[in-house]
């Protein structure tokens, strides 16, 4: 039986929703499971983390997220371990924490994965924004993967099996990148790699009050609203909702794109949405080749009548 590693992202100490596909892919696997958590106490976690062998709870004086202690506290938890499979999420710290441990524990790293064999040490991921879908196969080593969100389904938990806890310390050498500070959002957004209906808006939107409307939508969905390049660099919408290849991939079941013309760049960040509707006026935009449903019209007239549509369904 091989021995399958897995990283529980915490934020704010709170398990982000991915980790559960995570768990449910592992659990799935037929392999000892065992979940790194770096918290003071993993209690909390537990009745999530049921139905696998081992949680490893990673302890130290300070356990904020800093790239180096993180990676080379996880290099010597999979020596330590014998992990030969590690898997992560496809997050913004997944993405800067996994090519560092790769380089730490002197591993394979297939990073962006759509669909993993655990057991075959295998895995499907986009290529050239997209276009491709490359099969990789790592055949020795340690194989590390990150998972995109919201490609897993996430699965009932069925058993009661407690796992056991086994510690590790945290790494204190020296640190050659250090985070200094972290800035927040102001507002309590619904993370957009993990939201399953995302609302965006485009250059059409003209102004950031104009935004309010896709917030009033996004509200009754349960949505996070996002944004493409042009509206953040017009000022309409902040960075951290940009969806495309330059900012957030996304993988929604639902994607309403209103004002927005479809461009690659756009199109790369948000193509593998399972739905994508788009409000545009020009019957002759892009985007309506791309989309599952398309409305030709004022995203002005359309986007309120939406709203009002979607609450009587939803109430
Ligand atoms: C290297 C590089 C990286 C990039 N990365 C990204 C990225 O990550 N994300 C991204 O989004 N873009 C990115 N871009 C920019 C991209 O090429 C496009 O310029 C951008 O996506 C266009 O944004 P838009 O669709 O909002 O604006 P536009 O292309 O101007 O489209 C606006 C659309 O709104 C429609 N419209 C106008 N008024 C209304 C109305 N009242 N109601 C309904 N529809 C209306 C128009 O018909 C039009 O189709 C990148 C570009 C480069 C070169």
């Amino acid at each position: 039986m091989a021995n399958i590693g897995l990283y529980i992202e915490l934020k704010d100490g709170v398990l982000k929703k991915s980790n559960r596909e995570l768990l449910s892919l592992a659990r799935k696997s037929g392999q000892a499971v065992h979940a790194v958590l770096f918290c003071p106490d993993v209690q909390p976690y537990l009745e999530e983390l049921k139905g696998i062998q081992t949680v490893i709870q990673v302890k130290g004086a300070d356990l904020s997220y800093q790239p180096d202690r993180y990676a080379r506290t996880l290099a010597a938890v999979i020596r330590d371990f014998k992990l030969e499979v590690f898997i992560g999420i496809f997050s913004a710290q997944g993405k800067d924490l996994f090519p560092r441990l790769a380089a730490k524990a002197k591993a394979s790293l297939v990073n962006d994965c759509l669909a993993v064999d655990l057991d075959a040490r295998k895995a499907v991921k986009p290529v050239y924004s997209g276009k491709l879908l490359a099969e990789y196969q790592v055949e020795a080593g340690t194989a590390l993967f990150t998972v995109r969100p919201n490609v897993i389904a996430v699965e009932a938990i069925t058993t009661t099996n407690a796992p056991e806890i086994k510690n590790a310390v945290m790494d204190s050498g020296e640190l050659r990148t250090k985070i200094i500070s972290v800035q927040k959002s102001a507002s309590q957004k619904i993370d957009l790699t993990e939201a399953e209906i995302i609302v965006s808006g485009g250059r059409a939107m003209k102004a950031k009050e104009n935004f309010a409307i896709l917030e009033e939508l996004a509200k009754v969905l349960n949505a996070g609203v996002g944004a493409s390049r042009a509206a953040v660099d017009a000022g309409f919408a902040t960075s951290d909702m940009q969806v495309g290849q330059t900012g957030k991939v996304v993988n929604p079941k639902l994607y309403i794109a209103c004002g927005i013309s479809g461009a690659i760049q756009h199109f790369v960040g948000m193509k593998t949405s399972k739905i994508i509707v788009a409000v545009n006026k020009d019957p002759e935009a892009p985007i309506f080749k791309k989309a599952d449903y398309g409305i030709v019209g004022d995203l002005f007239t359309i986007v309120p009548l939406l709203k009002e549509e979607f609450k009587k369904v939803l109430s």
